[in-house]
């Protein structure tokens, strides 16, 4: 069953307890209200465990343990409601979510939450009432937790209405409950255990951090220098490009008008990750102060889609933006890799928008996955471009041209953090995987696009990725 789960979404502030003892704090600086959609993130593949030990990341002395419950999903649920919620359930997964310990809420807590391990599932058991259950944490055989789980700020109705109005869940995601403020906390040593009557059981044991061992090196290779994806029929073909501008031509010989295809996303994606602020100019242009970190978050699936298509722009809101960023594409498994030989990891480069909706940027757990993942509000390609190609991925001018007229400019040198350093920081974090794609931010120069509006993001050498904002009937009807 595990092998079959895709992608895991958490929420944080969803249980009674937690919003109790935070409420003072979440109507001052730096969150200054309480939010009011669901606060998501999401638990990259790296953190999936399914060997019941876990290693302390470098540094560390404890972890959090966490117990939750899992959302396990059945089928593409897209705007559910209430009444037809439980049927997109296909169960329920106990579900420990560790973490190393933290007070803030304000910035994505990828460091915290994202390290190699970090989530045990169980089983998928068949739905039932969680209204009723109790969750109990072990640690060494004493008790050291009990959680009802009748203490849902959103239950599993309200909160999946909520998530699916923004975004797609996926046969096999995993959507887990919400995790209570400073759960107890495990060192080296030790073994927890994490129950449900009714349901089933986590065990784990926690252990020093062991020599780097990857148990698994997988490796992505690339023959022909650009490759894109496309659907003709039904069916998706690799494709290259021709002599001729504007055509695509398949392995078997066959040319089309880049018109006449579906584009998909030039790789099928694992992870996404993104970096807010990486460009000084940009970071100013928002009043934000530089990061002396990488500002990073991530992103799902749902949200990626591939070159032509049509982006919805929500009729009800007042400014959404295009945010031109130059995509890496990860070749090889990754696990605390120098910036200087980080090269030797990146199988290409693409180019992505990364669209936001200025509406939707509560002041709070920054960004906010109904800001950055809305379904298709990332496009990426066309052209999977080998890294071979690009002399110097640091040396490249982006360009952002919304109906032919040029708005965004920048160049790549201008990145605070560079493509090295960002596979130096994340793969210090967690092991990236062959398919892993990190967005590297965005320069100056955003402006709000409207229905109709066709927009154009190029990098120097990738190409020009093309993309429509539609109003929701021209989205649904799609
Ligand atoms: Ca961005």
């Amino acid at each position: 069953m595990k092998k079959a789960l895709n992608r895991v979404y958490g929420v944080i502030l969803n249980d009674e307890k937690t919003l109790h003892t935070l409420a003072p704090a979440l109507t001052q600086d730096p969150y200054k209200q309480p939010a009011k959609a669901p606060v998501l993130y999401i638990k990259p593949a790296a953190t999936l465990n399914s060997e019941g030990s876990v290693a302390l990341p470098q540094g560390v002395d404890a972890l959090e343990v966490a117990a939750t419950l899992g959302v396990v999903i059945g089928k593409t649920a897209t705007r559910l409601t209430t009444d037809n919620a439980l049927n997109a359930v296909r169960g329920l997964v106990v579900a420990v979510d560790l973490s190393i310990p933290h007070d803030s809420y304000y910035r994505p807590a990828v460091r915290e939450k994202c390290f190699d391990g970090s989530l045990l599932l169980s089983d998928v058991y068949p739905y039932q009432d969680v209204s009723k259950l109790t969750l109990a944490t072990d640690i060494d055989g004493q008790q050291c937790n009990q959680r009802q789980l009748s203490d849902l700020k959103r239950d599993i109705t309200r909160l999946l209405v909520d998530v699916t109005e923004f975004m797609t869940l996926n046969e096999g995601d995993v959507l887990l409950l919400g995790v209570q403020y400073q759960a107890p906390q495990i060192h080296a040593g030790q073994i927890a255990r994490v129950s449900c009557a009714g349901l089933g059981e986590v065990t784990f044991a926690v252990h020093r951090n062991a020599p780097v061992a990857l148990s698994q090196v997988k490796t992505l290779s690339q023959q022909v220098a650009r490759l894109g994806r496309v659907l003709i029929d039904g069916q998706v073909y690799s494709v290259t490009p021709t002599e001729n501008a504007g055509q695509v031509k398949t392995a078997d010989g066959r040319v089309f008008a880049e018109d006449a295809v579906q584009w998909l996303p030039p790789i099928e994606v694992g992870s996404v990750f993104a970096l807010g602020l990486n460009y000084a100019d940009h970071a100013k242009e928002l009043a934000f102060k530089a990061p002396e970190v990488p500002l990073v978050f991530l992103k799902g699936g749902n949200t990626v889609v591939g070159h032509n298509a049509n982006t919805r722009r929500p009729d009800d809101v007042t400014y959404m933006h295009y945010e031109c960023e130059l995509a890496v594409v990860i070749g090889k498994t990754a696990r605390h890799v120098k910036a200087d030989e980080a090269q030797d990891y990146v199988l290409g480069y693409t180019v992505a928008n990364d669209y936001a909706i200025r509406d939707y940027l509560e002041n709070y757990y920054r960004p906010n996955l109904r800001v950055k993942n809305r379904d298709g509000c990332t496009p990426l390609g066309p052209w999977l471009t080998r890294a071979d190609q690009i002399a110097d991925p640091m040396n490249l001018n982006l360009t952002t041209r919304v109906n032919g007229q040029t708005t965004q400019q920048g160049t790549t040198k201008d990145m605070i953090f560079s493509v090295g350093a960002l596979i130096e920081y994340l793969s210090s974090i967690m092991t990236l995987q062959p398919g892993d794609v990190i967005l590297t931010g965005t320069p100056e120069g955003l402006a709000d696009v409207k229905h109709g509006d066709i927009i154009e993001t190029e990098i120097d050498g990738l190409g020009i990725l093309r993309n429509t904002i539609v109003d929701d009937k021209t989205y649904y009807r799609a």
